[in-house]
Order: structure tokens, then C-alpha cells, then sequence
């Protein structure tokens, strides 16, 4: 399916976090360099066409992989949290889980009008999530270019939820 090496890297967990669901479990990418810079080199040369003015990273696997594309392209970190971590004021958006919702937060001051917003997270699921940090980022006025993902579960149709974005996944299964 390809010659990266993160692909030989990333291992399926069964029944994590609940029965039933196949985990893509990314530390082994983290862990090993020559896989970790490889998945952000592709993510900053897609990422540097698109002339970002912020990235913006969801928790907590969007920061490992959102804050060295920050400084490769010489641009700054915006952290999409959960529910009750950031500490000055902040925006919140809601998204429907399977059974019930959750939410994510990103501080009012965080994203300028105008700005041309990247958002990066590990994993495309459903899109719940992403969709969710796309409209905090929007509320706040900035603009959001494209979105950038180590894992794209096609199965699950996550790009419906993000139709009319930009979307740069490395590895579809
Ligand atoms: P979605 O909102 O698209 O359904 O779920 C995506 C979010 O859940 C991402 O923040 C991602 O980190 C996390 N996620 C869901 N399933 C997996 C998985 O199998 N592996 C990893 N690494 N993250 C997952």
C-alpha cells in the first residue's frame, strides 16, 4: 500500500479503548526518528503550499504531531483541548459521539481574523472532532486552509463531516 515506513509501524489493539473497536496505536511512529521526521516532512511539504499562518493541533496526538510542523514552517501552535484545560477564556464546541457528545475548547485570544488556519490531529475517525475545531476556529474569524492527518479511516467516512476542506491523510485504511 506504500514504502513509508510509519505504515510497518503503527499495530492495530483490539478492544481498546472499548470492545469492538481496532485501536491504530501510533507511539511506535513516535518512537522511532527516521518514522517521526518522516511523517512530518510530508506533513510540512503539503502543509508549506498552502501557506499557513497558524497551525493548530487537537489533543492530545494533534500536539506531537502539530507542534514540530509549527516550527519546521516557522509558525506558531494553537492547542484545541478538552473540556476544563486551558486556562484563560474560552470558546467551546460541541460534536455527537455514538452515545451522547463531547466537547473542545481553544482560548478566544488564540486565532486572529483572517488568519489561514492548518489543523492536524493523528487520526481521521468519523471527523467529529475536527469538524468541531474547525468551527472553534471560525468563530474566532480565521480561516481553515486544510487539514492534515498521520491515519485516515475510510471506513468510517470521515470526510463527509468535512466536506468542502482540504484534507491531506498519509496512510487510508
Ligand atoms: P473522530 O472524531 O474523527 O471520530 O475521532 C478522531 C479522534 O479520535 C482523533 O483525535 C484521534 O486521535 C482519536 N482516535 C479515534 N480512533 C483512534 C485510533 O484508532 N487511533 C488513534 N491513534 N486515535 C484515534
Amino acid at each position: 500500500m506504500t514504502d513509508l515506513l510509519a505504515a510497518r509501524l503503527i499495530r492495530d489493539i483490539p478492544d481498546f479503548p472499548k470492545p469492538g473497536i481496532l485501536f491504530k496505536d501510533i507511539t511506535p511512529v513516535l518512537a522511532n526518528y527516521a518514522a517521526f521526521q518522516e511523517v512530518i516532512d510530508h506533513c510540512v511539504g503539503w502543509a508549506s503550499g498552502k501557506a499557513p499562518d497558524v497551525i493548530v493541533g487537537i489533543e492530545s496526538r494533534g500536539f506531537v504531531f502539530g507542534a514540530p510542523v509549527a516550527l519546521a514552517l516557522g509558525l506558531g501552535f494553537v492547542p484545541v483541548r478538552k473540556i476544563g484545560k486551558l486556562p484563560h477564556d474560552t470558546i467551546r464546541e460541541e460534536y455527537a459521539l455514538e452515545y451522547g457528545t463531547n466537547a473542545v475548547e481553544v482560548h478566544r485570544d488564540a486565532i486572529q481574523l483572517g488568519q489561514r488556519v492548518l489543523i492536524v490531529d493523528d487520526l481521521l475517525a468519523t471527523g467529529g472532532t475536527a469538524a468541531a475545531a474547525a468551527r472553534l476556529v471560525e468563530t474566532l474569524g480565521g480561516t481553515v486552509i486544510g487539514f492534515s492527518f498521520l491515519i485516515e479511516l475510510e471506513f468510517l467516512q470521515g470526510r463527509a463531516a468535512l466536506d468542502g476542506y482540504e484534507i491531506q491523510a498519509l496512510l487510508k485504511y
